[in-house]
């Protein structure tokens, strides 16, 4: 599903992001990518999203070869991918339902269709009777749930979070990490950036370890360290 072959990234001012990571990521998997600030985490989602290309590797992401994919073909690549951004990213002038409903928008969806997904959605995640606020009406935690809302709403294979509870409370962080448990358990592969080690030590799951650019362990049910 998700395979990374000897990536380097390096930044045009010298800056080694990463260096030789080789990962493989199978259907279905819950992975935690942990270390601390710097290590490279957030420029991995970057290159699985083909938000950023690697200076040197390869990067298969199901039927995707990304190195040689035509830039028409980003589009649609990224439809088979919901991304979770740390800072939300929510429209701030629009309700809950239409920060949902843009995704589908593009997609040219019937109005039915896009109220029947995103009524689906918002149940999943809990937040049915909020469709109609505005994301300054919500909490950290709700609005980080309205997000994986809009991450998942299209069904998307494969789910990647940048420190989805980087800003939250534990209990918050603890209900936000439960909601990506639950949506992996349908079958979405779910790759966390993280560095909140409680959280990693107590929902246990595969946890690959970056320190410096580099792959430094690799382990089936954590913890976060050892
Ligand atoms: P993490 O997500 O683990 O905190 P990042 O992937 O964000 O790490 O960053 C890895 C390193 O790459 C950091 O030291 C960061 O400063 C550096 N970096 C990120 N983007 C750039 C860039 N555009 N140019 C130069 N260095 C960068």
């Amino acid at each position: 599903m998700i395979r990374i072959k000897n990536i380097s990234k390096v930044f045009p001012n010298g800056f080694v992001a990463l260096e030789d990571v080789t990962l493989h990521i199978g259907r279905g998997e819950f992975v935690y990518l942990v270390g601390p600030s710097g290590a490279g985490k957030s420029s991995l989602l970057n290159l699985i999203f083909r938000s950023e290309v690697p200076s040197s590797g390869e990067i298969y992401i199901d039927n995707f070869a990304l190195n040689s994919i035509k830039k028409n073909q980003i589009p649609y690549f990224r439809r088979g991918i919901g991304m979770i951004f740390q800072d939300y990213k929510l429209l701030p002038r629009r309700t809950v339902y239409e920060n949902i409903a843009f995704a589908l928008r593009v997609m040219h969806y019937s109005r039915a269709r896009i109220r029947r997904q995103v009524t689906q959605v918002l149940e999943l995640v809990g937040l049915s009777e909020k469709l109609n606020h505005y994301p300054s009406e919500l909490s950290g935690g709700e609005q980080q749930r309205i997000c994986i809302a809009r991450a998942i709403v299209n069904n998307p294979p494969i789910l990647l979070a940048d420190e989805p509870t980087g800003s939250l409370d534990p209990d918050t962080s603890w209900e936000i990490m439960q909601l990506l448990s639950k949506i992996n358990a349908r079958q979405t592969t779910v790759v966390v950036a993280t560095h909140n080690k409680s959280i990693v030590d107590d929902i246990r799951k595969r946890v690959v370890g970056l320190e410096n650019g580099k792959v430094v362990r690799d382990k089936e049910l954590g913890p976060y360290e050892g």
